[in-house]
């Protein structure tokens, strides 16, 4: 995949889809800085990681700024350079529509969304600059979800946010294709992470995932992160601005 020495920010990586992906960008010969906002399970991460190559813990708050320009500081500090950003970090909250609390839609939106372009701007204006001196464009990938167009009563603003995140998908795709900057994201349906662990909890709950996915199974992480390993290589030179559903075939075939 010719990944090989370049360097990545993995958001949200100290567990689930997010740590997969660092794991598989690492086989591929990327430096990687995971980001997260547990500073424990990302110490236990780097543990788990090390054997597969250089990887570092920064502790940030996707959706706080400063957290975020720290982020992008001591990345270019320990590894020298961002050539991958893959925006994983993403929260959940479920409730019925009419009893949403106003400070539930906004945390959500907050690390889902407004995370997501933050921390996208912060490294696309590194990227950018790093083009305009010469330098080669990197790559963002932007985690999406199903959810983005299928929706559930009980995820407002969880569907809400993913579906800006394909909007912003594009819109990024747009303002960064003069640099030569691809932006894509993945859409995973259901995939067996600790976001999935009530679902998993309750065989009711599993049963009705299980009865809407054409393939009869819930998904891996790995399943994820070789999506994001190929739309982050050369593989890739030709798609910005796309969603990759991952799903099991769950969106109307
Ligand atoms: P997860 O809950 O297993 O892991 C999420 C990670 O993000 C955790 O390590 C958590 O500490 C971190 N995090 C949370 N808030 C953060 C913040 N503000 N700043 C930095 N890090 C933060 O979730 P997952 O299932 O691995 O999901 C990863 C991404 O994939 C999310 O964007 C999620 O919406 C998306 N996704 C997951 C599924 C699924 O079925 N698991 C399906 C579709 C989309």
């Amino acid at each position: 995949m010719a990944l090989d020495g370049k360097a990545a920010i993995v958001t949200g990586a100290a567990t689930g889809i997010g740590y997969a992906i660092a794991e598989r960008l690492l086989r591929e010969g990327v430096r990687v800085v995971i980001a997260d906002i547990d500073a424990e399970k990302g110490a236990r991460a780097i543990a788990d990681l090390e054997q597969f190559g250089e990887v570092r813990f920064v502790k940030a708050d996707v959706g706080k700024s400063l957290d975020v320009h720290n982020l992008v500081a001591s990345t270019i500090d320990t590894l020298g350079d961002i050539d991958i950003l893959v925006n994983n970090a993403g929260i959940v909250h479920g409730a019925d529509f009419l009893d949403i609390k106003e400070e539930d839609f906004d945390r959500v939106l907050k690390v889902n969304l407004k995370g997501t372009f933050m921390v996208g701007q912060a490294v696309a204006r590194y990227m950018a600059d790093k083009v305009k001196g010469g330098g080669a464009p990197g790559v963002i990938v932007n985690m999406s979800s199903v959810n983005a167009v299928f929706a559930i009563a009980n995820q407002v603003p969880y569907s809400v946010s993913k579906g800006g995140v394909n909007q912003l998908t594009k819109v990024m795709a747009l303002s960064l294709a003069p640099y030569g900057i691809r932006v894509n994201a993945i859409g995973p349906g259901s995939i067996m992470t600790d976001m999935l662990a009530s679902v998993n909890a309750d065989p009711a709950a599993k049963n009705r995932i299980l009865s809407r996915t054409p393939l009869g199974r819930i998904g891996d992480p790995k399943e994820i992160a070789s999506i994001a390993a190929f739309l982050a290589s050369d593989d890739a030179s030709y798609i910005t601005g796309q969603t990759i559903y991952a799903d099991g075939g769950r969106l109307p075939l």
